[in-house]
């Protein structure tokens, strides 16, 4: 679908995720024909480059990272509507040369992408209407993280909210913008046949894993503050938590959806600490351990987690739902798996075996999802029961076009364009996901516990495993 012309002004233009994600997602989305000619993309850092300069840094980070077959004359096309300016959010220097390079036009969407530390997201905020650069359609989009905890996000609420409306504000989780995870919501509220059973009666638990095999890397400073329960949990896992476990909104639009998240973790009951387990990882010999990583021999952060919760609904009430994540694990994989109940009674005995349904709704690798049916083995052993899975790779069913299929940012870039905030998080859902994970951190602040130590390259700590095998239940989704 095409979108209107737009000015977007990326802040942190010669960062990392400018160049890894946003302008390599701008640049297929320009081959994909969705960049209307008239469309501009200014860079903006504090850098002291001229625009050729800048457009062979993008040239570079195109070649380095886009998934797009690189069409050169398709790249040069692009690389025209790149500007640059030099500019400091904390200073006076380049607003005004800023301002001149935008298009006072009401046909034109103007937005601002806050691609730079979260420490400088209110002082861009205030310089943007200090000089004029802002109007009543102005979008800005802010990157996470959303605030340390609940006190911060809350100032960095109020100070957004003294610019710019509710309705300007893009929060970013990219995790929203992934073809599965909208796919989830396409398949709870398109089917006749999902959403009777979804909810505790024929539901028997719900998991969340999302694993990386990386370690903190080069973000050790900020990660050690931080840890994968901020990191990871309050936002990205929160986020799927959410979608999984909502009612269905009235309307596929911005407040209708966002409503339902809030009321989801609303309902989220306060955490057991024995329902907990933090680990860090160690050294495998070759790779470093996350201390080394962090250069803080002392570091009590974690670098994994795992947790048991519940949703005190009508839904939900009694159902378990598992979350994980963590880094340097065996795998890179991100699952949520519906585990039905067991059929109430079995008429194959006890040989046939005991067999659940589970819908698998995978993020990566192979975006797509699989439902595990029970059927009869092939073959003449008797009435021998096996599981099957009914999959669906998106790869597979898009066919060739699943190349082209735009990845997270590009999609949520273009739905900022478009004005639809649907699957942006709304500054109240981000204050609540704050206030329930708050305590749970406050609390092994204040009793000083130690992450327990996994190995790089395994599934987390033992104590990860024992959390749900003592509820006679095993995680899935890496091994
Ligand atoms: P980075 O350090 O690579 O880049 C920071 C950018 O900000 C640079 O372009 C720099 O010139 C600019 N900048 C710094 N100080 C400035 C100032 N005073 N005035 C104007 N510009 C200034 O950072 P990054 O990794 O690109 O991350 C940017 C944001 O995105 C951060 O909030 C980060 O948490 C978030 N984020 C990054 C990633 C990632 O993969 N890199 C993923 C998710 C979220």
């Amino acid at each position: 679908i095409p979108v209107d012309p737009f000015d977007l002004v990326i802040f942190g233009g010669t960062g990392d995720l400018a160049r890894r994600k946003i302008l390599p997602g701008l640049f297929r989305r320009y081959c994909s024909g969705q960049m209307p000619t008239g469309s501009r993309v200014i860079g903006a850092a504090r850098s002291e480059i001229t625009v050729e300069e800048y457009r062979e840094t993008v040239r570079e980070a195109i070649h380095e990272f886009s998934k797009a077959k690189c069409d050169e004359a398709a790249l040069e096309e692009f690389l025209a509507l790149l500007g640059y300016v030099a500019v400091d959010a904390r200073g006076e220097s380049g607003w005004g040369e800023l301002k001149e390079a935008l298009r006072d036009d009401d046909d034109i969407v103007r937005a601002f992408y806050f691609s730079v530390g979260p420490s400088l997201f209110g002082d861009l905020a205030e310089q943007l209407r200090t000089h004029g650069l802002t109007n009543p359609e102005v979008r800005i989009v802010v990157e996470k993280p959303f605030g340390h905890d609940l006190e911060s996000a809350r100032a960095l609420n109020a100070e957004l909210a003294r610019h710019f409306q509710e309705t300007q504000i893009y929060r970013i989780d990219h995790y929203l913008g992934k073809e599965t995870v909208q796919n989830l919501m396409a398949v709870r509220f398109g089917n006749m046949l999902f959403e009777p059973l979804w909810n505790a009666q024929y539901v028997d638990h719900i998991q969340i894993t999302v694993a990386e095999t990386v370690g903190v890397g080069g973000r050790g400073s900020y990660y050690d503050k931080s840890g994968a329960m901020r990191d990871m949990v309050q936002n990205h896992l929160m986020q799927l938590l959410c979608l999984i476990a909502m009612e269905p909104p009235a309307r596929f639009e911005p407040d209708a959806v966002r409503d339902e998240k809030l009321k989801v973790i609303r309902a989220l009951d306060p955490v057991d600490p024995e329902s907990i387990v933090r680990g860090q990882y160690t050294s495998d010999g070759e790779l470093n351990s996350y201390r080394e990583d962090v250069e803080n021999p002392a570091s009590k952060t974690e670098s994994f987690v795992a947790m048991k919760c519940y949703i005190s609904n009508w839904r939900w009430a009694n159902t378990p739902f598992y979350l994980r994540t963590g880094k340097r694990l065996s795998a890179q994989a991100s699952e949520i798996a519906v585990v039905f109940k067991d059929a109430p009674h079995s008429i194959f005995g006890m040989d046939a075996g005991r067999h659940r349904n589970m819908l698998s709704i995978r993020l990566q690798p192979n975006e797509g999802m699989t439902l595990g049916v029970t059927i009869k083995e092939p073959g003449p052993g008797g009435m021998r029961l096996v599981d099957v899975p009914l999959d669906m790779s998106f790869a597979d069913a898009l066919g060739p076009d699943a190349e082209d299929a735009p990845d997270a940012y590009e999609r949520l870039i273009m739905d900022v364009i478009r004005g639809n905030q649907t699957l942006f998080m709304r500054g109240d859902e981000v204050e609540a996901a704050w206030a329930w994970t708050d305590p749970l951190i406050e609390g092994w602040e204040r009793r000083g516990d130690h992450p327990k130590p996994y190995d790089a390259g395994s599934t987390g700590p033992d104590d990860a495993a024992f959390l749900i095998n003592k509820d006679g239940r095993r995680w899935r989704g890496i091994k």
